[in-house]
């Protein structure tokens, strides 16, 4: 049905980049064969699953959307692709995105844009805009995502579907393509909550083999849907329903704080008051650790190699300079700028102290507030080409998400409303390692 349904409908998404149909048929004859054997249904068993093109899968081409790795075949796969494996999920193919995870709008893919199902004159959001088009148009039963600094939220919100942005931790890294490790997180995209909970229920969980994992038990998340919201306190930040934000978006969200108050929880204005260093601390950080990451791309160990260098430092120029698209490029550039002696204390170092600051105004909130709810993006799906070529605008469309990334925390987007036509999501953020309360909050509104 999946790969029916693909043939129906992709050829005006383009949400794929690679397809995985002998081997998801066999993953597939194998589970039926384990099953008459008398084996236990796994926890996610036959779901047809697309997967970001970031995350690494053995056998199958994993490109990050960039002509370095346009030919990538991994031997190895994942620590999210083996809990998936084990859930006995099967997986349909490789999803578009921005390159390496670049961009809000899928725009920066090297292959080509993907469309967002709503409206196919607009884009799906990015960077994991295949993913959240994917599950829009019913391709797959749900995908995984990456988020850095709103990736996986924001394209849920464009595209009228749920996304869940973990607590940093809580989800391996292993196999994930790094772009800023100290803010990727690997998250579901699912057509509802209770599908959002599953899929974390799976993936979730200590890996000795990424450093920052965090050791924790994993609680009961599909338990945590009980419907019940009475007595949470929700604090609502000022600073994102403010200047920028679209006022549609506002008043969708505040009919879902009505919604909210009706169910038994109540709500309150609070502030975050440096949301305004949020977007430029997020780009010097996110960055600097890319550029750092992305060095590992030389023409040597992985992709594609430059043809006929004259020597080894012309193979490592030829190879990045043919590989990488412009705004990874501008990324290498900027960071590589903030890393460099001489600037390091003024812009990097300048940086980190926002962050905590930024922290900080969180948990100063978390003090009196069970969860805080604002709008994922200020504005829904804009069209195909209109932001391309003016990257600032392009970088504060993130202010609602980048916050709750450079915090660490857990967040939500749930669908809450159209404008136009265009589905609009609504954040819902929690403590760190709380998401019970954010899934349980978010389904008893959906
Ligand atoms: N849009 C943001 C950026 O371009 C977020 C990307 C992400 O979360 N991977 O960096």
């Amino acid at each position: 049905a999946s790969y029916s349904r693909i043939a129906a409908t992709d050829a005006s998404i383009q949400a794929f980049l690679t397809l995985n149909e002998e081997g998801a048929r066999a993953a597939a004859a194998e589970l039926d064969s384990a099953l008459a054997a008398g084996g236990e249904q796994g926890l996610l068993f036959g779901l047809p699953a697309g997967i970001k093109d970031n995350i690494v899968t053995e056998g199958l081409l994993t490109t990050c959307a960039s002509q370095f790795l346009r030919n990538y075949d991994p031997i190895y796969s994942a620590t999210v692709m083996k809990k998936l494996k084990a859930a006995q999920s099967v997986t349909i193919g490789k999803l578009n995105m921005d390159e390496f995870a670049m961009g809000g709008s899928n725009e920066n893919s090297s292959f080509h844009p993907t469309r967002n199902p709503w409206n196919t004159d607009y884009v799906p959001g990015g960077s994991s805009g295949g993913s959240a088009a994917s599950v829009a148009a019913g391709q797959v039963y749900f995908a995984l995502g990456s988020d850095t600094g709103g990736s996986i939220r924001q394209p849920a919100a464009y595209c009228g579907i749920v996304g869940l942005k973990p607590t940093y931790g809580l989800v391996s890294r292993f196999g994930l393509v790094a772009f800023a490790s100290s803010l990727d997180q690997i998250g579901p995209l699912t057509k509802n909550v209770e599908d959002s909970a599953y899929v974390l229920q799976a993936i979730a969980g200590y890996d000795a083999g990424d450093s920052t994992s965090a050791d924790v038990e994993i609680p009961d998340y599909v338990g945590a849907l009980n419907g019940d919201v009475k007595g949470l306190r929700i604090g609502v930040p000022k600073e994102y329903l403010g200047q920028g934000i679209d006022p549609k978006v506002k008043e969708a969200v505040l009919a879902a704080l009505k919604q909210f108050e009706s169910l038994g929880a109540t709500w309150e204005e609070v502030s975050l008051p440096h949301t305004e260093y949020a977007v430029a601390t997020y780009y010097l950080l996110a960055s600097s650790e890319a550029s750092s990451n992305l060095a590992r791309f030389d023409g040597v160990r992985y992709g594609v190699r430059a043809e006929n260098p004259d020597n080894l430092l012309e193979l490592y120029r030829k190879s990045r300079s043919q590989g990488f698209g412009p705004e990874v490029k501008r990324r290498i550039m900027l960071g590589t700028y903030a890393l460099s002696s001489g600037y390091y204390d003024a812009y990097y170092l300048k940086a980190q102290k926002v962050r905590t600051l930024i922290k900080q105004d969180f948990d100063n909130v978390f003090q009196n507030f069970d969860l805080i709810i604002g709008p994922t993006a200020p504005t829904p799906a804009f069209r195909i080409g209109e932001q391309v070529g003016d990257p600032l605008t392009m970088y504060l469309n993130d202010i609602c998400t980048i916050p709750v990334s450079l915090a660490g925390i857990p967040a939500i987007s749930v669908p809450c409303g159209f404008a136009d036509g265009l589905p609009i999501g609504l954040q819902i953020i929690g403590k760190a390692f709380d998401e019970r309360t954010v899934l349980r909050a978010a389904h008893a509104f959906e």
